[in-house]
Order: C-alpha cells, then structure tokens, then sequence
C-alpha cells in the first residue's frame, strides 16, 4: 500500500462503500490522509461515575452488565445497556442503532465518552462512542482510539461515520508516514512541523496545542502551493513568446479622449498608461483591471481596443451574457465607429461578426473558427465567470494576444494577488465626478408598506424599481424567504396599477432579454429579480431597488446589486429588507448605509463571514482549501513572500525536485497552463 493506492483495491472495501467513499472524494489513500476533521471531541477526560458531573464530557472504563432493544410507541428503537465502572453502575442509551446488541455483548469490556446527562434522577450518557477494550489497537496513539482522547470528527456521508474514517486513517496512517517526503525545503519550512508530524497530529492530536501547530503547517502549505502556482504561471506567460510591441500613436489616443462626452478621470488615465505599457513590451499583456460599477472600466477598454486597430490588429471584447454583449456592442460602436472602427457582435442568436475591427460576443467568441490571424487583443469583461474557459482556450493557442480582464467584483488586493496571482493587477480607485450616491437604508418589516407607498410616489413620476429576492423557487424548509416567483405574484396584487416583469436565472435567454428590454423600453415599472441582474444591466431610469432577504447576501454583493441603480442624474436609492431582524444581522447590514467603497465592504465580508463569500461570487471552488482561509491576510503575504523567495532563487525548481513535482500536480489543479 502507498499514497497512491485506489482505495478500492484495499480489502474491505466494496462497490457501495467505493460509491460512498466517492461521495466524499476519498479515492485514494492519500486523499483519505488529507480528509481532515472538522473538529475534535474532547473525550481526555478519563474519569469515573463518582466524579463525573452532570454536562461533562467524560470518558469511563468499566463492564456491560446488560443490553437490550426497547421499541417506544413512536416505533423508534431505543438500545439502553447498564455500564459499570465499579463504582456505581449508570444508563447508556443510543438511538435507532438495534444492531449494537449484537455488537456488545454482555460481560464486555468498554472505554466509552460522551456527555453526562442526568435521566429520571439517574446519571445516564446519551449516544456515547464506544470501543472494546480487547480491540487491537493501532499504534499511533497510545491508548484508544474514539475515546478517551481528542477525539477526531470528521465531514462524514450516510454510511461513513466518523468512527469508521477514523478506524481506516488510524490503521493506514504509520505505513504511510514513513514514506512521506517533505517537498517542503528548510528555508521555506522553518519552525513549522514537517508534513508526516502534522499530518499525525491532524488526526491524532494529544492536545490542543498539536492541532494548532498541525493546522498552521497545513494550512501554510494550501496556501503556499497555489502561491508558488500562480507566480510560476506568471513567470511562464512572460516568455512565453516574443511579440511585436506595439506602436502607440499618442496623438490618435489624445483626440480618442478628447472626443469622449466627459473627462477620464485620472484613475482610469493611470490604468490606460499601464496598459499601454504592457502593449510596448515583448510579451503578451495579461491585466486585470478592477474597478466599482461605474467607474468607467469599458472605456478604457474601448481607447486600449482603438490603440490595437492602428496597429492593424483586431479585438475581441466578452461579456458574461447576452445582454451584456449587447450593451457593450452599442456602447463600443457609439465610441469607435467616429473613428472609422468597424465594431461587431457574435453571440449564440447574433452571428455578424466577420469583418468588424473589434467584435463583440459572449464565450461563444471562442470557437476557434472564428478567431483570425490577426487578433491583438481580447478583452474579458467579469473575469471570474470566463476563468476556466479562457485559460483552456490559451492553452490551445501558438500565438497569444494581449489580454485584458476586468471585474468589479471589490477583492482586496491581497487576496486579488494570491486568486489572480498570474495577472498584473490595475485597479480604478476613483469615480467619475458628479456621481450620485445610492441612498442606502437598512428598513424594519414593519415600515415595508411606508416603503411601497414611497415606490408608487416614484413610479408616478416616471421612475422605475428592482426589487431583488434570494430565491427563485420557495424553499420547502424555509417558507419564509422571499422567491423571485412567488413575490412577483404578491407583487401584482401590492401593486395592482402598476407593470411587473419577472428575471431570474432558469428563464430562457431570449426570455431574459425580452425581460431586460422590456424594463429599459419603459414597458415594466418594476423588475422583480434574483441577482441575475447584479452583472451589468444598465438602466438610467431605475432609481430604487429593494432587497429582500438582504441578509442572505454578502456585502460586496450587495453594494454590487445597488450598483444598478443611480445609473442616471436621478437621486437613488436602496432598501435592505431581512428576515431575520438580529442586531448584529442589521448591524452587518448598516455598513451599507455607510459607505459606498465596495473594497471596504469586501473586507469587512472576510472578517465577518470568512471567504465564503470570495468563493461564492469571485472563485467557486477553484482553491478547495480545507484549513487556511483567504481571510488570513497574514498568512496570504507569508506565503506568498516565500513563494517569491524560492522561485527567485531557483525558477526551475531544479534544485528541489519534490517541490516541482508537487507544483506539477497542484498546476493542473488550480492554474492550467
Ligand atoms: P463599469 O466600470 O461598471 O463597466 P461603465 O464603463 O459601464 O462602468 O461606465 C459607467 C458609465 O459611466 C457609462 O455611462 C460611461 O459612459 C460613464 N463614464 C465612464 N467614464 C466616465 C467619466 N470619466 N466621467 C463621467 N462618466 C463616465
Ligand atoms: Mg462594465
């Protein structure tokens, strides 16, 4: 048996126990060493009837004097044994587990912990784990294995309990620790554990100090590893061909500006020198360009798009979704075609495209029929969403482009750094003069028809609403948050006078559209939606959303969700409705009434609700980190110096040999290149 072994071929182990174990994605032994427990019962309190009080945790050896199934009138099966220390004899108890009393016999020997309750006036331990005395015991640990100790739990699926990975990992783990290599070199690894100790202690910590100590060496490598991946990838895209830097006729970029309705603000005058920057170096360009809703990423995008044409080069600019695509393609033609550019647009329904100096479409832009020799520059408008897509279409590429990503999804700069670590970061940290705020509120339930009148005073005047739910469908176990479905019904009846259209994720693109348009056309007053509409749909005359169930979403989600409106001259606003009506839920949400910088707000997610909210709107599930967290700003600057510091020293990684082979197999995980 090695690391490498399929689990299935291990005895024991058959096809519903392999589908089981899939469920949790354990295939091979290593991977069941690395399924790490979520927590740790603390059972090392080994202590005796006499002394154990009552909501302790405890753990008690002694004998089963008898055991018996007893069936209750709501046909639940309760097995209840009496247990003796030798000193007072108490009940245990478990719940729908009938098989044991074929398992224990009476006259048995256990070790059993768990928490002590006190039942009709009687000491009794409710569901206890147990282990038989006379069971071998594997020798990672001195004495017992599910009691008696900190005790590991882990993420489990029906059928594979915690005591089950615990007996397996247990009776792998000395085999395989021996053939551990540390791919960690001294320099990096410093006072930290080495891999076989920390794994060791993971599972089988003697306190709590070892879990720390296991967990900071872990955790250092998760992060440490898709570091040295992204700074390699990085290194690659740099040679990776020779490129005619580009000319840059300043003089051409000057009347382009000139020309614009507004002036750039210096922000955006910065990132467009970076870029240009980029186009005069020998390498392609690979930029993201963060920046608010509403800052004025496009026409950047659109002045870089006009410097690529009078290089002879044409351009490929992707939206996340038809609508998008369409937005852009008449903003992009509003700016260019004065300047003789002929722009295009590809999407699934729209295919006229061929000709044109810079092309406008969704992911659909990436069949490779399409893509002509002489493309200078694609453009990527919320990166995010194309990630994946865009860097397999890279992968099949001889002659790359320059690339410009942009998003304005508010990630701190840090943790920008370590998730795109292979881009150069630009970030618009300024917004156009003039620009109004969403006036944001966080509402009480009990002032919503206050709220409603207030929307039907707008609605009067002309203005136009979103009003956003969690949900599409209700949900059956929680019936009191608010569906996109089921509120456009209410709606109807709230607002008898009043137009309602209906946006969600599951309608048809054309339906979508036809939803979209006819919001902007003035057809409906009010946008009943999911968060569909958070990227990008532009409606001047919108002035109010409200959210429902606000609580369910991040701030920066939601301070990207108010980006929809203010979008005109109009004064705007935001209502923040939430179920439930916590003050530290509300608390969460009053930040919103405070500020208007997403960035801020991103932080403030991290250190609230952790990267959970990273991973939902920015990264699902590329970095599956288990124990280190993108929140742990620290340790994302540690690992990342360290990173830096090994592939200065050495970029081949020649000099460490488990260290490049790890690379290799941490690459194709999360930065294919
Ligand atoms: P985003 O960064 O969210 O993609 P857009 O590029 O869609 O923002 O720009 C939002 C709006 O602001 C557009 O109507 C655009 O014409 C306008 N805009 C862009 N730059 C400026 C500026 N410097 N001053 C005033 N308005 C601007
Ligand atoms: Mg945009």
């Amino acid at each position: 048996m090695n690391l490498d072994t399929k689990l299935t071929h291990i005895l024991g182990i058959g096809p519903t126990l392999a589908w089981r174990l899939e469920k949790l994605e354990l295939l091979t032994v290593e991977d069941l060493i690395n399924h790490y427990p979520f927590r740790y019962d603390d059972f090392s309190n080994i202590s005796t009837t006499l002394d154990a009080k009552v909501g302790e945790k405890v753990t008690l050896v002694g004998e089963i004097w008898s055991i018996k199934n007893i069936y209750t009138r709501s046909r639940k099966i309760l097995t209840q044994a009496i247990f003796n220390d030798g000193n007072s004899p108490i009940e245990l108890t478990w719940f729908n587990q009938s098989w044991l009393t074929k398992n224990i016999l009476v006259g048995d020997k256990l070790q059993i912990s768990g928490k002590v309750s006190k039942y009709k006036n009687k000491l009794s331990i409710m569901a206890p784990v147990w282990e038989k005395l006379t069971d071998k015991l594997p020798t990672t640990h001195n004495s017992s294995l599910h009691t008696g100790r900190l005790v590991p739990v882990y993420p489990e699926t029906f059928g594979l309990t915690s005591k089950w990975l615990r007996q397996k990992i247990a009776s792998f783990l000395p085999q395989v620790l021996k053939e551990i290599q540390d791919p960690l070199p001294e320099s990096i690894k410093d006072s930290m554990l080495n891999l076989a100790d920390a794994l060791n202690k993971i599972h089988f910590p003697q306190n709590y100090n070892d879990v720390d100590l296991a967990k900071q060496r872990l955790g250092f490598d998760e992060l440490f590893y898709i570091q040295l991946a992204t700074l390699k990838t990085r290194k690659n895209w740099q040679k990776k061909q020779v490129l005619e830097p580009l000319k840059i006729n300043s003089k051409n970029l000057r009347e382009f500006i000139k020309s614009l309705p507004f002036k750039l603000t210096s922000a955006q005058l910065k990132v467009i020198d970076e870029i240009i920057k980029d186009l005069q170096k020998d390498f392609p360009m690979n930029r993201l360009v963060q920046g608010e809703v509403g800052s004025g990423k496009t026409v950047v995008a659109a002045a870089i798009c006009y410097l690529i044409f009078q290089n002879n080069l044409k351009s490929f600019f992707m939206a996340p979704t038809e609508i998008l695509a369409f937005q852009h393609f008449s903003t992009l033609k509003n700016l260019l075609e004065p300047f003789n550019l002929k722009v295009g647009i590809y999407t699934g329904s729209k295919k006229k495209a061929q000709e044109a100096d810079v092309i406008v479409g969704t992911h659909a832009l990436l069949s490779k029929k399409l893509l002509p020799e002489n493309i200078g520059l694609i453009v990527v408008d919320e990166q995010q969403r194309f990630g994946v897509e865009q860097r397999s279409f890279l992968r099949s590429k001889a002659k790359i482009p320059h690339f410009l990503t942009m998003t304005a999804t508010p990630i701190p700069r840090t943790v920008a750094l370590t998730l795109y670590g292979d881009l150069d970061l630009s970030i618009i940290d300024e917004m156009p003069k003039g620009r109004k705020i969403v006036k944001t509120f966080v509402v009480p339930n009990k002032k919503r028809l206050d709220s409603y009148k207030f929307i039907e005073k707008k609605v009067k005047a002309g203005d136009q609403v979103y009003i956003i739910t969690p949900f599409i469908e209700p949900s059956e176990t929680q019936t009191s948050v608010k569906a996109a479905k089921i509120e456009f019904e209410n709606l109807k009846k709230v607002f008898p006078k009043l137009k309602l259209g209906l946006l969600h994720g599951r309608l048809k693109s054309s339906e979508k559209e036809l939803a979209i348009n006819d919001f902007k056309d003035g057809k409906t007053d009010i946008l009943v939606s999911t968060s569909v509409v958070e990227v990008g749909v532009d409606v001047a005359n919108a002035t109010i959303m409200i959210v429902e169930g606000a609580e369910r979403f991040g701030l920066a989600q939601l301070h990207q969700l108010r980006g929809r409106v203010g979008r005109g001259e109009k004064e705007s606003f935001c209502f923040l409705f939430a179920e439930n009506e916590n003050s530290s839920v509300l608390n969460r949400l009053k930040n919103l009434e405070r500020t208007q910088n997403g960035l801020e707000l991103a932080e403030l997610d991290l250190k609230i609700r952790g990267s959970g909210e990273i991973f939902g709107t920015a990264q699902s599930g590329r970095f599956n980190l288990k124990i280190a967290s993108f929140s742990d700003l620290t340790l994302l600057e540690q690992t990342r110096n360290k990173a830096g510091q090994i592939l200065k020293e050495d970029v081949s990684l020649d000099k460490y040999p488990l260290l490049k082979a790890k690379l290799a197999e941490i690459s194709q995980e999360v930065m294919p290149d």
